[in-house]
This record gives structure tokens, C-alpha cells and sequence, in this order.
């Protein structure tokens, strides 16, 4: 089917259809200038200073390979890259440190006070000592601190970090398979429930300091 356009029978515009027009336009320009809105649809992203501390040990033992330490560098970046396309939210470096003494256990009580007066909003670290004087806990966050057994896999160890860093936003456990937030990680879970997922993006820009009159 064919539609033709007869000679003559174009819209012709009136006083009333410019007018009409130039509103439009004024309320595009008013909506599109206006910060609320832009940034409603396009969220600024927050940005999370870290302080990384590695206990003294993982480069004084011989048994800790140079891979195991790459992942080290290498997990908070795969976290940060889940964090941003995730939520828009970016982990960068504020200090980097070692933790002296993280004997017999690694836990985040001790750890804090070997590190008082930080400066950075939350503290990650690495350690091969058990957590908690937990055997099979690879990662534990608790008052603005996690802190990661470190593992041969940088992937595993990645999302061990984004699962614990979670923890910091508020995200809670879910039991179901496949989720970054199951209690027990896998290799193969690496999704953000639904629930986690507005959580995290309600504690975007969570003010890291407001317990800093709290002294460990
Ligand atoms: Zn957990």
C-alpha cells in the first residue's frame, strides 16, 4: 500500500501550534537543565576510600606465592569493577599498610587497634591466619573493616571481597543459589539478589564516620 501526498495539502503551522511548539521547548530546555532530574536518571557515583593492609606475614612467609599477593591487588579491583557496574559505586585507594600482628587469629577488634586514626572510610584486609579463630571462614566485615583470608583464586577471592564489602552497606544473607550474598560462597555464585541489590543502592552514599567517636 501506497500513501501519497496530495500538491498543497501540507499542515500549515498557526500562531497557536508555534506557540505550542515554543513551550514544549522551554520545558525540554527547564527539564533537562534541571540537576534533580538529570541526576535522577543518571545517579552520581560514591566513591569508597580503602586502606588496604596486608598482615606482615603474607610476604615474609615462603609458603605465600607472588600470585597469591598479585590477587591481592587484583581482588580489590575485581570488587570495585562488580561495585561500580553493579551499584556505581567505586572502591579507591586512601593508605596501604601492614598489619604487624595478626596472631594467633586475625580478627577485626584487634586489627582496628593496631590501625586507630584512620583516615580512610573502610579498612580491608589480608591475612593467613584464621579469622576469627574460625577455621573455614574466609572473610568477615564488621564497624567499617573487612577482612579476607587470602586464597589462590583471585576470582573467588574477588567476590569474597564484594560479598564482604557488601556486609558494610547493610546487605543481609540470602539462601539461593547463585547469589553473591548466599552464606556460603561459591565459584559459581556471582549475581546480586533482588532484595541486596536495593539495600545497597539505598546506603550508596552512607557517611562511613559517623561512629568515629567511637574509640576501638
Ligand atoms: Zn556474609
Amino acid at each position: 500500500m501506497k500513501i501519497r501526498f496530495k500538491h498543497g495539502a501540507g499542515w500549515r503551522l498557526t500562531c497557536r501550534d508555534v506557540f505550542g511548539i515554543f513551550i514544549i521547548c522551554l520545558l525540554l530546555v527547564f527539564i533537562c537543565s534541571d540537576k534533580n532530574f538529570s541526576e535522577t536518571l543518571n545517579p552520581p557515583k560514591a566513591y569508597v576510600k580503602v586502606d588496604r593492609v596486608a598482615s606482615f606475614k603474607i610476604v615474609t612467609d615462603p609458603s605465600v606465592s607472588e600470585d597469591q599477593i598479585d590477587n591481592i591487588v587484583s581482588s580489590i579491583r575485581l570488587a570495585s569493577d562488580n561495585f561500580e557496574n553493579s551499584f556505581g559505586i567505586r572502591l579507591i585507594y586512601c593508605d596501604s599498610e601492614f598489619w604487624p600482628n595478626d596472631e594467633p587469629s586475625a580478627n577485626v577488634l584487634t586489627l582496628r587497634k593496631d590501625i586507630a586514626n584512620n583516615p580512610c572510610d573502610i579498612v580491608i584486609a589480608f591475612t593467613t591466619r584464621q579469622i576469627s579463630g574460625n577455621v573455614s571462614t574466609i572473610g568477615i566485615a564488621a564497624a567499617e573493616t573487612v577482612i579476607v583470608r587470602v586464597h589462590k583464586d583471585a576470582r573467588l577471592q574477588g567476590l569474597t571481597l564484594a560479598h564482604e564489602v557488601a556486609h558494610l552497606f547493610w546487605a543481609v544473607h540470602v539462601d539461593k543459589d547463585g547469589m553473591i550474598m548466599s552464606p556460603e560462597l561459591k565459584m559459581t555464585e556471582n549475581s546480586w539478589d533482588e532484595l541486596n541489590r536495593r539495600i545497597i543502592i539505598l546506603n550508596k552514599y552512607q557517611n562511613f564516620h559517623k561512629y568515629d567517636f567511637l574509640r576501638f
